[in-house]
């Protein structure tokens, strides 16, 4: 939760991705910029970082020349490196990064006609470990730092050739906080992050454009809405304590009742999207489909099927095509729309829930406590 990464320094020199205007600025002034100017250099430092995408200092020719000697000398504006990269036959590109410290994790670009979402990871790993997920297989190695998550952004319009940053005509529209890791036990830093995603005079998302997943990390999910107030959606995937305590275990700390009390209460007017994974024979009988309408009541709210993604290894496969249609048809009939999601990237292994990376450090205890918190 409230674990602080420092942004990587390399041989001596700062990583300047992540930070926002006011940390540039006080950064410039403890390199020596006057504080009278320092704010105005943050800012057009900020322009040429997440408008621009530049790399490198002697791009930013609107930069006094002694300024950008001292980036070069003192700053570092690289991305992590790409060790990895795979399209799948269906256009999703998946990329293998490596940080400083030498830990990995995978960014998705799933593009559609007209616009194209980014699934973005927060954490090495992830602390909980959901029975279907491949990403729960992993221990947790590390939060990720603002920057970190932030680079996965730049990483991608660096591919999609989307620079300079523009309101019209990108393909990179769409954020979904749903890679690896659970974000809201990485609070801060994936605030700050998707804060600087937002930022209208930088990468310029549009917050309806935004969606955070979470497992149901109750005691967050209403500060999230009010602090960053983009989409939200929920990891449910069963409608019975007993069955979720054991496919989503953080359940045994806040059970069904608690995650959909928070819903309810959660200030951000946009339906909430229920995730429910397709598991054959576990959770997709017509009773549990009447009984999720029958939770849901009062919620406005949205039911995404998502058809279970196998990985190697994976104790459960996907129910059949006609079994979801059935459990679909229940829903919509109750009036909650509940599209099927279309698997993109499988064969890639890019889909939801597939995504792991090797993993190189034993857990700390520090962040397992933290995250149990
Ligand atoms: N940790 C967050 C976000 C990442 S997971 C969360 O759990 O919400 C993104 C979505 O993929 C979640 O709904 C997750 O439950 C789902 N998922 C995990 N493994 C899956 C699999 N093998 N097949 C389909 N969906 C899966
Ligand atoms: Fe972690 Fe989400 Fe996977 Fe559960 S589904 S193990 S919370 S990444």
């Amino acid at each position: 939760m409230a674990v602080v990464v420092e942004p990587p320094v390399v041989a001596e020199r700062r990583s300047l991705i992540g930070l926002d205007r006011t940390a540039l600025a006080a950064w410039l002034v403890a390199q020596g910029e006057q504080e009278a100017s320092s704010r105005l250099r943050a800012r057009q430092l900020f322009h040429w970082l997440y408008v621009r995408g530049a790399t490198r200092p002697d791009v930013m020719t609107t930069l006094p020349k002694s300024l950008r000697v001292l980036l070069e000398e003192r700053a570092n504006l690289e991305r992590p490196r790409i060790v990895a990269e795979q399209r799948s036959e269906d256009g999703t590109r998946k990329w293998l990064l490596r940080f400083t410290d030498g830990q990995e994790v995978e960014t998705v670009f799933i593009p559609e006609e007209d616009r194209g979402a980014l699934c973005v990871s927060t954490q090495v790993g992830c602390t909980l470990s959901c029975r279907f997920c491949h990403t729960g297989t992993m221990p947790l190695v590390r939060n990720l730092g603002p920057g970190e998550i932030v680079a996965q952004i730049l990483v991608a319009r660096d591919a999609l050739g989307e620079w300079p940053s523009a309101r019209e005509g990108r393909l990179l529209t769409n954020l979904v906080v749903m890679g690896m890791g659970e974000p809201l036990f990485n609070y801060d830093q994936v605030k700050a992050a998707i804060l600087l995603a937002l930022d209208g005079d930088g990468l310029g998302f549009s917050r309806r454009r935004v969606t955070l997943s979470t497992s149901g990390v109750v005691p967050k999910i209403e500060a999230w809405g009010r602090e960053v107030g983009t989409g939200l959606a929920v990891s449910l995937h069963a409608v019975r304590d007993e069955l979720r305590d054991e496919l989503v275990p953080i359940n045994r700390k806040w059970p069904i009742a608690a995650l959909l009390d928070a819903c309810r209460r959660y200030p951000v007017r946009r339906p909430i999207t229920f995730e429910y994974v397709m598991l054959r024979g576990i959770n997709d009988s017509d009773a549990d489909a009447r009984e999720l309408v029958r939770l849901l009541r009062g919620i406005p709210a949205k039911v995404n099927l998502i058809p279970f993604n196998p990985w190697p290894g994976a104790p459960y496969a996907c129910s059949p095509a006609g079994r979801i249609r059935a459990f679909a048809a229940i829903v919509e009939a109750a009036g909650y729309p509940s599209p099927v999601r279309t698997p993109r990237g499988r064969d890639i292994l890019a889909a939801c829930g597939q995504l792991k990376t090797a993993s190189s450090r034993p857990r700390p205890q520090r962040l397992e406590r933290a995250a149990a918190s």
